[in-house]
């Protein structure tokens, strides 16, 4: 069997910055919790859990003494306000590219226009970038939904930042078409694309396409996605232990990718764990 690993499979630049200023609490013994899952990765949360570092879902469940760290997702400004009120120390882990959004969306909306996004309402990283704009907001997700929704005359639009290229367009196109004077920034993520376009070489020269990641987290299905359309055989997994449920012969050229939430050891272990499938 042959095994390929993506060279830009795992933890983007924000993830990683985030993660290490986690573990660096732990070094330093800062006691300190996430807001929400500093990853969307069910082994890696575990793994910070029993660390020491818990996860909340707002400022107010902080413990006395402990110190937040904010996620490469960012928060709107209103948790950094109650934070503040409630004397708890930050750590800011927005990541700098969702943080230049959150300028962006500000700025732009300084004077009440409205802000365009095209993404997952429910999407932590959506909910913050929202909760940056002084004005009316507009979340779509799909051509559907920006043909129906009620748009305004001027907007701002920008993307969530793990969106496929041409999903955006596509949500794009249409909204052009409704709302006259738009100002577009498109804030895809390279990272996102640069291992999208990497997984669509790989799956399309593969005999079996794996993709490492929590399946919780929007990219690493995205990720499935577009490998499941160029190989059938495509599996996604979270741990070591479900390779052995993927149908893999002797023979097969086997490529592995994972989500940007999806930390090294882990892809190390599903590596390992091929490499002696037929011991
Ligand atoms: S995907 Fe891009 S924008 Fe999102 S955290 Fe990673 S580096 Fe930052």
């Amino acid at each position: 069997m042959e095994i390929v690993i993506g060279k830009n499979a795992g933890f983007c630049f924000g993830v990683k910055r985030a993660a290490e200023e986690a573990y660096r609490c732990l070094e330093t013994g800062v006691d300190c919790a996430t807001l929400g899952p500093l990853i969307h990765n069910p082994q890696e949360v575990e793994r910070l859990r029993q660390a020491g570092i818990g996860c909340v879902d707002s400022p107010d469940e902080v413990n006395q003494g402990q110190t937040m760290i904010i996620r490469s997702h960012g928060a709107a400004p209103e948790v950094y306000a109650e934070a503040e009120r409630l004397g708890i120390p930050v750590i800011d882990a927005t990541c700098p590219h969702v943080a230049a959004i959150h300028r962006l969306v500000m700025e732009y909306s300084s004077d009440g226009s409205a802000v365009i996004i095209v993404g997952e309402a429910k999407h932590p990283e959506v909910r913050a970038i929202a909760g940056w704009a002084q004005g009316d907001v507009c979340i779509l997700n799909d051509p559907k939904e920006a043909e129906a929704a009620q748009l305004p005359g001027r907007a701002l639009v920008v993307a969530q930042t793990t969106l496929r290229r041409e999903h955006f367009e596509s949500v794009l196109d249409v909204i052009r078409t409704r709302v006259p004077d738009l100002t577009v920034r498109s804030t895809i993520c390279a990272a996102t694309s640069q291992r999208q376009e990497e997984a669509e070489k790989l799956s399309s020269e593969a005999d079996v396409m794996i993709v490492v990641g929590g399946h919780n987290s929007s990219n690493t299905n995205k990720l499935y996605e577009t490998c499941r359309q160029r190989c059938e055989r495509s599996y996604l997994i979270e741990t070591a232990d479900e390779v052995p449920s993927c149908d893999i012969r002797q023979t097969d050229r086997v490529a592995l990718t994972a989500g940007a939430s999806t930390p090294q050891w882990l892809l190390n272990e599903v590596a390992q764990r091929l490499e002696h499938l037929f011991d």
